[in-house]
């Protein structure tokens, strides 16, 4: 089993590539099967150095390996002697039509109310017409002569049997003026040349498969060679189309927000996924119930708020050990594992630890009013060493001195304590704070 992640490094990666790259990956892993990053970068003017590093990076950042990464712009050779074969087998033509023409063309077909195959009117002309468009300097496009009477037909692991007949789509093009292989040609020859065995990808390439499967034949190739997945696009929460967001679903953007690695793995793996809405906190743990059969055809839904909810969850969950290191990377150095688990429930998102963090381990300004009543609750202070129970000891023994209750009783100590409103349980937090800060903060003193 050999698996690709294909991108065409024309723009950044947003949360609908990544659905696809993760399922081809997850597929793999499961498996113990190879995985190849593949640039699809023969599109020359649109391709950029950028968005390949910026790739890069974001599989790097995922955890996402591979065995081997391969560019189209390297391969072109392999591409061009597969057009020689198509050409000797009369399966590749040359067409000199411009744009606009062809633009004309499919206007009148509408209007006519006729379906905009293309007409081959290009396999109709004569040698005198060929040359004469040569010397005039015209360069060919190159288009694939489909076997219009066939249909075609496979087993695609998302949608069931699927069958097209040949004659509804135009012959494609596969060599640009430039001769630049089209993608169309290009992915044939590498899926074949790799030994792929699973393409899974979004279910907007359905009729390319249908074409590509010809192709392959052509080619010396089969269809059955491989498995097809055409996986359903990923919708908005509202089931509209999510193609207008995705600029800002990048990949990249969702790094910057420290959204989690984990949280977009097992988010994006369950999506879709009826029978699956755990948060995983670790791959191999996810791998286990992983089973592409769980994927259906129906639409999944994306939406940020699930994400960030699947992020808070996340980070409930994990361990001190697994979240160490980011915690690191973030500065955060010296958090023990007893402070994880106190503050783990309280974070949105990893960087509302500075917060807390703050609160126990930095110098902060307390929120000092009624000093009297600071007075009294320094005095009141209990003994160390501080525990869970110190908060309870400490504000019983108050509330018996002032006569205080509810929010009059622990409010101004939260103030002190912590400079906010509001946080995670101050039981909690007090032993890590400690006397000798609680002390400072209870005479207003920066501490
Ligand atoms: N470069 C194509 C894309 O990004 C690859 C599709 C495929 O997986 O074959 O859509």
């Amino acid at each position: 089993m050999k698996l690709r992640f294909a991108p065409s490094p024309t723009g950044y990666l947003h949360v609908g590539n990544a659905r696809t790259l993760l399922l081809n990956w997850f597929q793999a892993k499961k498996n113990n099967a190879e995985f190849v990053l593949r640039f699809d970068d023969t599109d020359q003017e649109r391709s950029e150095d950028k968005y390949v590093d910026q790739i890069r990076t974001d599989l790097h950042w995922l955890g996402i390996d591979y065995s081997n990464e391969l560019k189209q712009s390297d391969r072109l050779d392999l591409y061009a002697r597969a057009a020689k074969t198509l050409k000797d087998s009369g399966r590749l033509y040359p067409c000199y039509e411009t744009k606009n023409e062809l633009d004309f063309k499919r206007k009148r077909q509408l209007s006519q109310g006729r379906p905009p195959v293309y007409d081959r009117a290009a396999l109709r002309l004569s040698q005198e017409e060929i040359k004469e468009f040569e010397a005039e300097g015209s360069t060919p496009h190159w288009r694939f002569k489909l076997d219009q009477e066939a249909s075609i037909t496979w087993e695609d692991a998302a949608h069931g049997t699927l069958t097209f007949e040949a004659k509804h789509f135009s012959d494609p093009i596969l060599l640009r003026e430039n001769g630049a292989p089209v993608y169309t040609l290009s992915g044939v020859v590498d899926d074949l040349d790799m030994g792929i065995t699973h393409i899974i990808r979004g279910d907007d390439h359905i009729s390319n498969t249908a074409i590509q499967i010809q192709l392959m034949e052509a080619l010396g190739g089969s269809g059955n060679d491989f498995i097809f997945a055409h996986m359903p696009l990923l919708t908005g929460s509202d089931g509209g189309g999510l193609s207008k967001r995705l600029g800002s679903l990048g990949l990249k953007d969702l790094k910057e927000q420290q959204v989690e690695p984990m949280s977009i793995l097992s988010y994006l793996g369950t999506l879709g996924n009826s029978s699956d809405a755990e948060t995983y906190t670790s791959t191999e743990a996810f791998l286990e119930k992983f089973d592409l059969k769980n994927f259906g055809k129906s639409a999944p839904k994306f939406s940020m708020e699930d994400l960030e909810r699947t992020n808070e969850k996340f980070l409930q969950l994990v361990s001190f050990d697994q979240i160490k290191e980011r915690l690191n990377q973030l500065g955060f150095t010296n958090i023990t594992p007893e402070f994880w688990l106190t503050i783990q429930g309280n974070l949105k998102y990893l960087t509302d630890v500075k917060e807390l963090y703050d609160i126990c381990y930095n110098n902060i300004t307390p929120h000092v009013e009624d000093q009297d009543y600071m007075a009294t609750a320094l005095n009141l202070l209990p003994e160390t060493p501080w525990t869970t129970d110190t908060w309870k000891e400490w504000t019983c023994a108050l509330k018996e001195k002032t006569g205080r209750k509810g929010r009059e009783l622990f409010m101004p100590l939260r103030q002190a304590l912590t400079a906010a409103n509001h946080g995670p349980e101050m039981k909690n937090i007090l032993p890590f704070i400690g006397p000798e800060k609680t002390m400072k903060r209870l005479k207003g003193e920066t501490a």
